[in-house]
This record gives C-alpha cells, structure tokens and sequence, in this order.
C-alpha cells in the first residue's frame, strides 16, 4: 500500500504549516501558561474552513483522514492546544455522521461544520475509563423521552460546547445497553462543574458533568447506537497519532534550535557524539511514526475492513504518542536545566505528550487492541 501525499495534502501541509507558524506559534506558550480556551484560534481554524476536512465533500469536507492527520501534524508542531481544538470538533462530527439519525445529521452537522455550534463527547466516569461497560449514568424511558441521571469527569469542551453526546446505560427491552444521547447545553438538571487543573492539554477545558434527573427527548437519542461510533472511533485514532507525531516533531525542532546555539567546553554541544546520536535517534522515531500513522490514515482512505484497521489504528496511536514522549524526554534532557524552565517551551511539549498516552484509549487499552487482533479475540480489554 502506498501513501505518499497527493498535490492537494501538499498544499493543505504547505498552508497549515506557514499560518501554525506565523499565526499559531506566537500564541501556544501564553494558551499553555493561562490555561485560557483560545478563542481566537478557534476563530482562526473557522476561517480556514477546516471543520470538516476528514469528511464527505457533502459537508464541505476533502473526506481524507490523511489530508487531517497531516494538518493536525502541522498545529500540533507549533501548539498542542490549537490541534486540539480541531480533534474535539471532529469528535463530536465523526460520532454524529457514523451514528445519528438523517434528522440529527440535519439538524447538527452544518453548524459543526461552519464552527457555528460546538460539541462534547462524554463517557468518562469516576469509576470508569476504560471500562466503559462499567458506567453507572443511566437513562430511563419516559413519555415522549428519557431521564438521566449520573456523573461524569474529563468531560473536554463541555463548559463551551452547545450540545454533549453523554453515554448512559439505558433498558431497551429485555436487555442493558449503552446509548448515547445528545444533551443541550440550557438542559434543565445539566450542569457542568468546574474545569481540572491539568498538566497539559491545557488551553481545551475539561470538566465533570452532572446530570440530575435530566429530560432528553425521544429524538435526541443518537439512532445508530454506540457500537457504530465506537468502530468508527478506530477510523479517527490516526488523528491522535498524527498529533504525536507532530508533537515529536515540535520537539526535535526546538532541540536544533537549542543545541546549536548552546555551548559547553569550548564548543557548541551539537558537536556531542551523545548528543548527535540522541537527535537522530529522535528522529528515526518520529519517521517512523510518521509512516505508520499515514499508512492507517490511507487504509481508512481506503475504506479497508474494521477487523484490518483497528490494530494498525491501534498500533499508529500507540507508537506514535509513545515517541511523543520519548522525544520530548529527550529534548528536554537536550536543554538542560533550562528544560524545566517556563521560560523555554520545551517543557510544555513533555507535559503535553504525557496527556496523549492517556487519551482516547490508554497505551495499555491500544496495546490490547492490538494483541487482540494478532490472537483473533474481539474484545476491546
Ligand atoms: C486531558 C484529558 C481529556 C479527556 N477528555 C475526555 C473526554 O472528552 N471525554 C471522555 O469521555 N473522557 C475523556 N478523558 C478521559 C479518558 O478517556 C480516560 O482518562 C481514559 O480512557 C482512561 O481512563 P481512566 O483515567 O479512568 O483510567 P483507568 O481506565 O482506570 O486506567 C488506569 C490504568 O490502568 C490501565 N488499564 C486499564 N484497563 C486495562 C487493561 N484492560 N489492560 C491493561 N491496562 C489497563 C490503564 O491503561 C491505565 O494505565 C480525558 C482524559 C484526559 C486526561
């Protein structure tokens, strides 16, 4: 299978690169430091119309996870944050075009599309991350709708989303099942709390949710159910590689910067055989990662079975967040004390990488994932 980018992922590299550089990279140490939602770069990412890249042209979309790996790549290099900001619109999109109703679709994609509305996806609970068969919140039938009640944590977006799609156990008959069910931000008995205090990931606020006795309409329930936008969550997990890699690359750039203008024993220390082989080896890493990530995004380009992309999502996810954080290890070994100084960005890109490990499916739950397919089991442990 082939995957060199096509004169259209060119360009969109060509432009993200240069606004992440001109218009991104000022910003992303004073998001980090605020810990502000940066307004202004979602207003940014609104402009370039990039809301919809990974979907059909019918939303105004390129429909190529490949085109939105490489754009992700290109902010994640300069800003964590203002990737970020992409993923957790397309989140939201992706669940709702895989699983929702034609009315829904109708009713939510466009202003998702346009950045005219934002959204939130919630499963996360005290007691349940990866385990999501273990949620507690719970809906129950009623005239005309459902209520739910429960809690939910690291909720991210969701003091400034519009609408969450909240999973909940609910009866459908004879048996338990987990739904997803849209909830309106003004929703009577919806309340989200305060915002964690995290070390990275800063700048998208993430927050716990609390739903107390909440009224959601017959058709706010997503039609599809929650198995289909969970499988096609193995289609979106290039992104989070995508975001590892330029992540790594980020780091590897600021690690050139610094080695080459810091001296130490009468030369500058990028003459250092330990310190040369430790940039190549950073290098090597990120390539590497860069080709597996690209090769998953072409085979969901390429419509290639579930049972063929998951592991290989799985693997791209796994690998590349992994040598996020070991680039950035060494990057920030690279700057000395200077490495954990808020004065130098480097220390940002570690925090950051620590987070991508941890989301949308631990390294632990990839790795399984990926064991799972070489032994032919389908479980998801
Ligand atoms: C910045 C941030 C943003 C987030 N945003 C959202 C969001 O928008 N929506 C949302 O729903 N959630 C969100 N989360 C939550 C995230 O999805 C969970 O943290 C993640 O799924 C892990 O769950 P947990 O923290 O409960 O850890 P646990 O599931 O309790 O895991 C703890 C440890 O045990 C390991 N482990 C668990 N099960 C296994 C297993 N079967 N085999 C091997 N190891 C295992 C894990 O890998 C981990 O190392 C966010 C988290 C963070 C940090």
């Amino acid at each position: 299978m082939t995957y060199e980018l096509q004169e259209d992922q060119r360009q969109v590299q060509d432009l993200i690169r240069r606004v992440a550089r001109e218009r991104v990279a000022p910003r992303a140490q004073e998001i980090d430091r605020t810990a502000e939602y940066p307004h202004d770069m979602f207003a940014l990412l609104k402009d370039l119309g990039l809301f919809t890249l990974p979907f059909p042209e019918v939303y105004g979309g390129a429909n190529s996870m490949l085109s939105a790996c490489v754009a992700i790549e290109e902010l994640g290099r300069v800003c964590y944050n203002t990737a970020y900001l992409l993923l957790v619109q397309w989140v939201p999109f992706g669940a709702i075009l895989a699983g929702g109703t034609e009315a829904q679709k109708q009713r939510l994609l466009p202003g998702l599309a346009a950045g005219e509305i934002r959204g939130a996806f919630s499963t996360t609970e005290a007691q349940s991350g990866s385990d999501v068969g273990s949620i507690r919140c719970r809906a129950v039938k009623v005239e005309g709708g459902y209520r739910i009640n429960g809690a939910k944590i690291w909720c991210t977006n969701s003091d400034i989303a519009d609408f969450v799609l909240v999973a909940a156990k609910y009866n459908d008959g004879d048996k338990d099942g987990i739904s997803l069910f849209i909830i309106e931000k003004n929703a009577e008995g919806f309340t989200v709390g305060k915002k964690e205090d995290k070390i990275g990931a800063r700048g998208v606020p993430s927050c716990p949710l609390f739903l107390d006795n909440v009224f959601v309409p017959d058709e706010n329930l997503l039609g599809g159910g929650f198995r289909a936008v969970m499988e096609a969550f193995n289609a979106s997990r290039p992104l989070i590689g995508a975001r590892g890699v330029g992540l790594a690359q980020g780091a590897i750039d600021h690690a050139i910067e610094f080695i080459t203008n810091r001296n130490a024993f009468g030369q500058s220390i990028s003459e250092f055989q330990g310190i040369r082989w430790m940039l190549a080896d950073m290098a090597i890493q990120t390539e590497a990662a860069r080709n597996l990530v690209y090769r998953a995004a072409s085979m969901v380009d390429a419509c290639e079975p579930a049972a063929a992309l998951a592991p290989v999502a799985a693997m791209a996810k796994c690998f590349a967040t992994d040598t996020a954080m070991r680039v950035a290890t060494d990057a920030v070994q690279m700057f000395g004390a200077a490495g954990v100084s808020s004065e130098y960005p480097i220390n940002r890109y570690f925090r950051d990488a620590k987070v991508l490990q941890i989301i949308e499916g631990t390294n632990q739950i990839q790795r399984n994932i990926v064991a799972n397919g070489l032994l032919g089991r389908p479980s998801r442990r």
